[in-house]
């Protein structure tokens, strides 16, 4: 028997429905004006439906009206910004956002959130105070230096330290260390943003400090290291390090300028890490100026730190761009508890979630993949086939770009290598409550487990009955 067929003419209007008790709730829950622009849109949709013929007339009843208008509304609700599974094998990625906080730095975002804070109000004088003054401490007695600023982020560190120390005037740089971070920061960009003149010094491969001595001249102002985060050439090489161009710059009273990049405030060798420059030893060697990112190994929010000589730093913060770079209250509030945790660092492998996730020992991560690949293999079917293997991992965002770390975790291939099977197996994935992003490489995609907290298998776990491929 056919479902008897409903024309335009049967539909009802807008403002009767809304009127219609099983729409109340829904009006209730999200307001008059988001039921009416869904609703019109739903009419509209059973108008062209009915207008080809095609709509029944039960679609027309308040009844089949409401849950339709309940999907879309939760649907439109549903925030933009969610959480994910990082199985990437990035520890610290840019697209996901980079450092995961601990639970400390996220208590006091929240309480900066819900009560007004001392954000620059002195508790001791009750007079105005300075945001910077909250970490500047913690940052001088971490690292060594005298003074400390924090601005948005790395690249804004670099910019105001360019555009108050160097604008008109030449800054030296060395051809192997003009760097792009990301498609997005380039060193060259940033100098002419800046209104600084870049020098380059050197060439591609090797740099002598007599090639920076070279080029100094009346209108020289700075002379900058920036940290080749993100590759490394290897070879017939040569580069200045920071102690020998601190002492050209001292004798020709010339500021000497490094962006770190990610930096770390320890020696990650003591947990077998590979080696990265820290802060401390940069400041030691006599830099007067150094930048790097809080999100990156620092293990942070995103914000960029710049520590250094007193009175460069004093000149940074009068600067009008200084207000205009100014971190938040929310990225203080992290910031702080985050580098509390540096003053016991014995601690920071368990307290430091990036630190956590960087020292995970490859064997409970494949005990972890033998536990999880018959889940995840019943979730795929047998078009898919699920293994658990070592795979190699990167810490990201230009730290430690050459070594990889062992780790463990599921490869799934499809049984018939058809075309698009890994794309849509990849879709899939990335549908799910919380989308799940794997690495896809050599016909493969890649889970890698390191960033999978114990804490986070069990809602891992749930969600692949929630699977559709
Ligand atoms: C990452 C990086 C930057 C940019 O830092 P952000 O915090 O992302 O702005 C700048 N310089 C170097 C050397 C970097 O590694």
């Amino acid at each position: 028997m056919e479902a008897p067929l409903a024309s335009a003419a049967d539909i009802p209007s807008v403002d009767r429905l809304l009127h219609r008790p099983a729409l109340a709730p829904l009006v209730a829950r999200h307001g008059r004006a988001q039921v009416t622009s869904v609703l019109r849109a739903h009419l509209d949709d059973l108008r062209r439906a009915a207008l080809a013929g095609t709509l029944g007339r039960s679609a027309l009843t308040e009844e089949a009206i409401a849950p339709a208008l309940e999907t879309k509304l939760s649907a439109s609700e549903r925030p933009r910004l969610r959480p994910v599974f990082n199985l990437t094998g990035t520890v610290l990625h840019t697209n996901l956002g980079r450092a995961v906080l601990p639970a400390e730095a996220v208590r006091a975002v929240v309480e900066a959130l819900t009560a007004p804070v001392n954000l620059e109000f002195d508790l001791d004088s009750g007079a105005r105070g300075d945001r910077d003054a909250l970490i500047e401490e913690l940052l001088c007695e971490l690292t060594g230096a005298e003074a400390a600023t924090v601005v948005n982020n790395n690249a804004a560190a670099v910019l105001l330290t360019l555009s108050t120390l160097a604008s008109r005037r030449e800054t030296l740089v060395s051809r192997g260390e003009l760097v792009e971070i990301g498609g997005s920061f380039r060193i060259p960009d940033i100098m002419r943003q800046a209104g600084a003149k870049l020098i380059e010094v050197g060439s591609t491969n090797r740099t002598h400090l007599s090639d920076y001595a070279a080029a100094i001249g009346a209108r020289t102002a700075l002379l900058m290291k920036v940290h080749t985060s993100n590759y490394a050439i290897s070879g017939f090489t040569k580069s200045v390090s920071v102690a020998e161009l601190s002492e050209l710059g001292r004798a020709h009273q010339l500021p000497v300028a490094v962006d770190l990049g990610s930096g770390s405030l320890v020696d990650l060798t003591r947990w077998q890490l590979p080696a990265e420059p820290t802060v401390r030893a940069t400041v030691a060697a006599g830099a007067d100026l150094v930048a790097f990112s809080a999100d990156k190994l620092l293990g942070g929010p995103q914000a960029g730190m710049l520590v250094g000589r007193a009175e460069l730093i004093r000149k940074l913060k009068k600067s009008p761009l200084k207000r205009a770079l100014r971190v938040g209250k929310l990225t203080l509030a992290a910031l702080e508890p985050v580098l509390g945790l540096y003053r016991a660092p014995e601690f920071l492998p368990q307290r430091l979630t990036t630190l956590r996730l960087l020292t995970r020992a490859p064997a409970g991560m494949k005990a972890q993949a033998v536990r999880l690949q018959p889940i995840v293999q019943r979730a795929l079917g047998a078009a898919y086939q699920v293994r658990d293997e070592p795979m190699s991992s990167q810490t990201g965002s230009g730290a430690l770009p050459v070594d990889q770390l062992p780790s463990h975790g599921l490869v799934v291939r499809a049984v018939k290598a058809r075309r698009g099977s890994l794309d849509r197996l990849e879709a899939a994935l990335r549908a799910l409550p919380r989308p799940v992003i794997g690495r896809a490489a050599d016909k493969a995609l890649w889970l890698d487990l390191r960033c999978l907290e114990a804490s986070d298998e069990e809602a891992f776990e749930a969600q692949w009955s929630e699977l559709r491929l």
